[in-house]
């Protein structure tokens, strides 16, 4: 990008992400081709509006930028909820709904799989009546099928029209006789569909992926998108802890006495530690969550030393004897 992306947005250096997002959201409202068809000016002003606005924000996390995630788009533009939060007050928009889809991984299925089956139900255009809910129908007499009605209005001394949906219609055109069979007259069914979404260990919490076209279907439009939204849960042996992995690992006393070298299932693969004498805490650097970045958090493995329960009175003698002058408990901080 050429120019300062603060200058681009007409905005100071200092401007906090408020400003940044109210500036873009202003701008990309005046400059977005629906507005402008065919205005070059204006397209290219709104690539640039999105470059600086993504540049200063550094919004939304690419899922897809080292390939595989076949027909996943990346739309790193507006982060997430960006684009239908700014222009859904605006009729000219023609796409559909976008879908948000929460998608729960568990750190096994996070290390383990390639990809996961989500099902989701989507509001489809109905196809028998191509989405306009009639099966016979007529045009509107009052809009003459333009679905708008013009009214002037005088308002400090200058004449305006106003465009407005026909009341009669409803802004549609035409005069429905007989609805629909197939969708009743709503004009789209749900329809439910499965959908495989590849998984890769490096997707942190949050992060979503963009399958273009699986949103919500429009009337005479294009369908929205689908935005998958990752979070990573704990599971049966690992809980997630911000970035960290942490688990108890419960070893032999004898193995913590005396100290040993451990071949550990982590969920990325085999690990091979040495426990020390003693010692109550392993961390495995760097093997734990990866953060929208790549960086990547901690195993962390409390120890948990086996001992028998069922150790008969003579035997506890022999036992005093190795442990010696017997220790009042004490406490110390965590770390
Ligand atoms: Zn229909
Ligand atoms: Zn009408």
């Amino acid at each position: 990008m050429n120019r300062d992306p603060f200058e681009v947005l007409g905005l100071s250096r200092d401007a906090s992400d408020d400003d940044i997002k109210k500036a873009f959201k202003t701008l990309a409202k005046k400059y977005h081709p629906d507005l402008n068809p065919g205005n070059k000016a204006a397209e290219e002003k709104f690539k640039e509006l999105n470059e600086a606005y993504r540049t200063l924000l550094n919004k939304g996390q690419r899922v897809d930028d080292t390939g595989g995630f076949g027909g996943f788009e990346d739309r790193d533009i507006f982060g997430f909820g960006g684009f239908a939060d700014i222009f859904k007050d605006f009729v000219f928009r023609s796409k559909g709904e976008d879908l948000r889809f929460d998608l729960d991984l568990t750190v096994d299925e996070l290390f383990s799989k390639d990809s996961k089956d989500v099902i989701i139900k989507n509001k489809l255009k109905c196809d028998t009546c191509n989405g306009t809910g009639a099966k016979e129908k007529h045009t509107c007499p009052t809009c003459k099928g333009t679905g708008k009605i013009r009214q002037a209005s005088k308002n400090l001394g200058s004449t305006f029209i106003i465009m407005s949906d026909c009341n009669r219609c409803s802004g549609l055109g035409y005069i429905t006789d007989k609805k629909c069979d197939s969708c009743k007259g709503y004009g789209y069914i749900y329809k439910q569909e499965s959908i495989k979404v590849p998984i890769r260990k490096n997707i942190s919490e949050g992060t979503y992926a963009v399958v273009p076209g699986k949103g919500e279907s429009s009337i005479g439009g294009s369908n929205g998108d689908l935005y998958i939204v990752f979070h990573i849960k704990g599971d049966d042996k690992f809980a997630v802890e911000g970035l960290d992995l942490v688990s108890r690992l419960h070893v032999d006393a004898r193995d913590v006495i005396k100290g040993k070298t451990l071949d550990l299932e982590v969920p990325e693969g085999k690990e091979k530690i040495s426990l020390k004498k003693g010692e109550t805490k392993l961390i495995i650097k760097g093997k734990g969550l990866f953060d929208k970045r790549g960086k990547r958090g901690d195993i962390i493995l409390n120890i948990v030393p086996e001992i028998p329960t069922d150790i008969k009175e003579e035997e506890l003698k022999e036992i005093d004897r190795i442990l010696g002058k017997h220790k009042e408990p004490f406490v110390s901080a965590v770390k």
